[in-house]
């Protein structure tokens, strides 16, 4: 079976290293028609995505995955179909720019005090695009030879725990929900396996954020078993959640992960979403 569609993509305008152009091109060669950019905190790259995918004959969505608090972790929205420019997500998207800027600027200080000198100008140069972000400054720890891989530069440095941890400002997630809803997005959670929770909690936490405009799961989604899905599965068909599937994809080769599919061989099955046209 060949991949047909995939609702989470990221470009160089975050931590992607395609440009929105290149991941139409990607997806119109190996067939998939309906594609959604999510950027981490940003639409910057959306406008020329939907443009570009109308010339090739491809359904490119605009979308944004925000990150809001989780019990001391994380916890990722995907907005599809996001109206990008809408006041007040993009005042907030100016806001944990911002933020992230800052708490680049202290990271890069405490990784000074350990003897790391990275400067702000090699940081833009790994990033490219618009949003700056740990994953670069990873990139640059690599280069530099202080870590072997991303894993590594992360939990000896940037993580939670790390020498150079930083936190930064986050939304609540039921605010995040509302600002994507109100933006025209339809709301989806991302890889629900980030929030680490056994099957009674989890149900408690998408009901309430059903209870705050969710609207669907994302079901498929890479390095997650086949119990998780089944899982996920259950538990939007309890709750009349829509179940969505993405790549994930950030790079070729990276995490082997690649456009249209949530596994090596595994297409991510057909997704119907009305309220989105497809
Ligand atoms: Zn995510
Ligand atoms: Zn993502």
């Amino acid at each position: 079976m060949s991949a047909r569609n995939d609702l989470h993509v990221h470009s160089n305008e975050s931590d992607g290293t395609l440009s929105p152009e290149m991941l139409i091109d990607a997806a119109a060669s190996i067939g998939v028609s309906v594609i959604a950019l999510c950027d981490h905190d940003t639409t910057a790259g959306v406008a020329r995505f939907v443009r570009y995918g109308e010339s090739r004959g491809v359904r490119a969505l605009p979308g944004i995955e925000l990150s809001a608090k989780w019990q001391g972790g994380n916890c990722h929205l995907l907005g599809l179909g996001v109206s990008a420019g809408c006041e007040p997500l993009e005042a907030l998207l100016k806001k944990t720019r911002e933020s992230r800027d800052k708490r680049n600027g202290l990271i890069l200080e405490k990784l000074a005090k350990h003897g790391i000198n990275i400067s702000r100008e090699q940081l833009q140069s790994e990033a490219g695009g618009e949003v700056v972000a740990r994953p670069h400054i990873a990139s640059a720890l690599i280069k530099s030879g202080h870590a072997s891989s991303h894993k590594e530069a992360f939990s000896a440095y940037l993580s939670r725990g790390g020498l150079a941890y930083v936190d930064r400002f986050r939304l609540e997630p039921a605010e995040a929900v509302k600002l994507l809803r109100d933006a025209g997005a339809f709301v989806v959670l991302a890889h629900p396996r980030q929030l680490s929770l056994e099957s009674a909690e989890l149900f408690d936490a998408l009901a309430a954020l059903k209870k705050a405009g969710l609207q669907g799961v994302e079901v498929y989604s890479p390095d997650t078993s086949d119990e998780q899905i089944r899982l996920y599965k259950e538990l939007s068909t309890a709750l009349c959640l829509t179940q969505t599937g993405g790549s994930d994809f950030h790079a070729p080769g990276h995490g082997g992960r690649e456009i249209g599919y949530y596994r090596r061989s595994e297409p991510i099955p057909e997704i119907r979403i009305p309220e989105l046209g497809i």
